[in-house]
């Protein structure tokens, strides 16, 4: 099956359930709208010229054109490429030269970003050409820029206007093309998000994310009855194929909460909608959780979800189930580079395995954890986690050697992170290779250090990482934001002291009113480094 054809199953099966909800643009659909509405982007698509195999650029935060976008596309074999919201002008360029962008989808602006502004001012030649006939100097690729919002601008397609331009030529080769799809071509370019330095272009087919957010709503045991909220960026795996195709391949419906994450607007559109789910990485659960006003939430309908995307703490889930009624919330571990999801715990796993690990391993993948020369290590010990199997990625867009590097010539797909799996085959997440700290030859894993010191009541969030030493090769060095009054730093250390093994004790302690974060929510350890080395000179 390819993605088009699971939309046209759920459309046939539910036509008139609920599929789409975005509150702030006033946009509320039924499955047979949503398809309508999706043919009909599809089909101005076609009018304009783009054919299956050519890649068009998304860059936007969550609104309905991104998921209009993303099935319209899908219908006709365009290639749709993710690009980051946070990017700027020079990430932009990058993102559409690396991967030769026929077309590219804008939002108008973002916060204080102004999209339309980086756009024209990248291809100055936009003010002198007509609509779809752009040749620009430092795009060279790009022939299309479709904007979102009311107004027009020189050169530019207005998105709302291009459903318009298909004819009936153009809706009737729609069942043929799609028909035409093959489940093993690329129909997605997604970026990793950047966690550890420059993000990568993973190249995904039908297949890989189809089935992958099929297995990810199976395991919340996710109906066509469920409600779920989407407060993640659909530019990333977790809001495009965990949520909008997750929910496509059973009917549920999709309510977005805003165009980026803000707890409150999540809280109240859980409330108002009566979701049944809900989606976050670690972060986002807390700040609800710490929201002033949170109590005043109904959030009774709630029932599952996932937590997934960085580690999540013990306290954090415990939270999440007993104060926001989330009693099946699953943990979720993926990676862009396999579909995303490989590990997810299961409604019917205990409690404690649902709490303190990622689950076992999805339905048809394949796992290994390898020690440093490669050996497979026994149950329980730590190691490298290896995966194998439908979902991993094609490979990076045009880049056959980081490709290599990543999956070896078995299949396997080196995910550089650290883990333990036990003899029932539960995983937990130990950190990241590279994050691992060495000091005076002791390992220190940052992952238990952290979980440590969030039982702290002064620490709402603790990020630990490694700082070169010139004693000890590496240092500790956490990074608290505080939960009300600051924790000095003496404090942190003789909470420490005979709990946890001396070379683990942080060196450094300090306290910041946030963390640096992608826009996926995940704390970016390198930068935190960086600023450290710079302090500490
Ligand atoms: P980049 O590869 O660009 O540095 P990234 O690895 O964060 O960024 P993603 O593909 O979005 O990009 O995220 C995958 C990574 O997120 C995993 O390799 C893992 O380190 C982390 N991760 C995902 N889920 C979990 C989880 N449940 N527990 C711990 N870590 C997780
Ligand atoms: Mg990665």
């Amino acid at each position: 099956e390819t993605i088009p054809q699971a939309l046209a199953r759920t459309v046939a099966r539910f036509p008139d359930r609920p599929a789409a909800v975005f509150p702030a643009q006033g946009v509320r659909v039924t499955w047979s709208e949503f398809a309508t509405a999706v043919d009909d982007l599809a089909a101005g698509l076609l009018a304009l010229g783009l054919e299956k195999g050519d890649r068009i650029g998304i860059w936007s935060p969550n609104r309905w054109e991104w998921l209009l976008t993303q099935f319209a596309t899908a219908r006709i074999g365009l290639v749709m490429v993710n690009i980051n919201p946070a990017y700027r002008l020079y990430e932009l360029e990058y993102a559409l030269n690396k991967v030769g962008c026929r077309a590219l989808v804008t939002a108008a602006s973002f916060k204080s970003s102004d999209y339309l502004g980086m756009v024209a001012e990248l291809a100055p030649e936009l003010a002198t050409s007509k609509p779809g006939e752009l040749q620009a100097a430092r795009l060279p690729h790009l022939q299309f820029v479709i904007r979102m919002g009311e107004a027009s601008s020189p050169g530019m397609i207005r998105f709302d206007d291009v459903a318009g331009l298909g004819t009936a030529r153009e809706r009737a080769r729609l069942d043929a093309i799609t028909a035409s799809l093959d489940r093993d071509e690329a129909i997605n370019i997604q970026f990793t998000s950047g966690t550890t330095g420059a993000p990568k272009g993973a190249t995904l087919t039908h297949s890989n994310i189809l089935n992958n957010a099929h297995f990810v709503t199976a395991a919340m045991n996710l109906t066509e009855q469920d409600r779920l909220c989407i407060p993640v960026p659909l530019y990333h795996c977790f809001g495009m194929v965990m949520g909008t195709l997750g929910c496509v391949t059973k009917g549920a419906a999709m309510v977005f909460p805003g165009e980026g994450f803000d707890p409150e607007a999540t809280l109240s559109a859980v409330a108002a909608e009566r979701c049944t789910a809900l989606y976050g990485v670690p972060t986002m659960f807390v700040a609800m959780l710490d929201h002033p006003g949170f109590a005043g939430f109904d959030l009774s309908s709630l029932r599952t979800g996932i937590m997934a995307g960085a580690p999540c703490p013990i306290e954090v889930m415990k939270k999440v189930q007993s104060q926001m009624n989330m009693r099946e919330v699953t943990i979720a571990y993926g990676m862009t580079e396999t579909s995303p999801v490989s590990f997810q715990s299961h409604v019917d796993d205990p409690l404690e395995k649902r709490v303190s690990t990622v689950g076992r391993v999805h339905p048809h993948v394949e796992v290994k954890v390898v020690d440093a020369e490669g050996r497979t290590v026994p149950p329980g010990e730590r190691g490298e986690l290896c995966t194998r199997g439908y979902s991993v990625m094609k490979g990076y867009w045009d880049e056959a050697e980081k490709t290599a590097e990543a999956i070896d010539e078995e299949g396997w797909m080196h995910t550089g992170d650290l883990a333990t799996i036990d003899a029932e085959g539960y995983c937990n997440i130990v950190g990241r290779v590279k994050d691992m700290i060495i000091r005076g030859g002791e390992n220190v894993y940052p992952r238990e250090v952290e979980e440590f010191l969030y039982r702290h009541p002064k620490v709402r969030e603790v990020q630990v990482f490694g700082v070169p030493d010139a004693r000890y090769g590496e240092e500790v060095c956490a990074w608290i934001v505080p939960a009300g009054e600051a924790p000095s730093e003496e404090e942190i250390r003789e909470f420490c002291r005979g709990q946890i093994a001396h070379y683990k004790i942080p060196r450094y302690v300090r306290i910041r009113p946030s963390l640096p974060m992608t826009v996926t929510g995940k704390p970016q350890k390198f930068v935190m480094r960086d600023e450290m080395v710079g302090e500490l000179g």
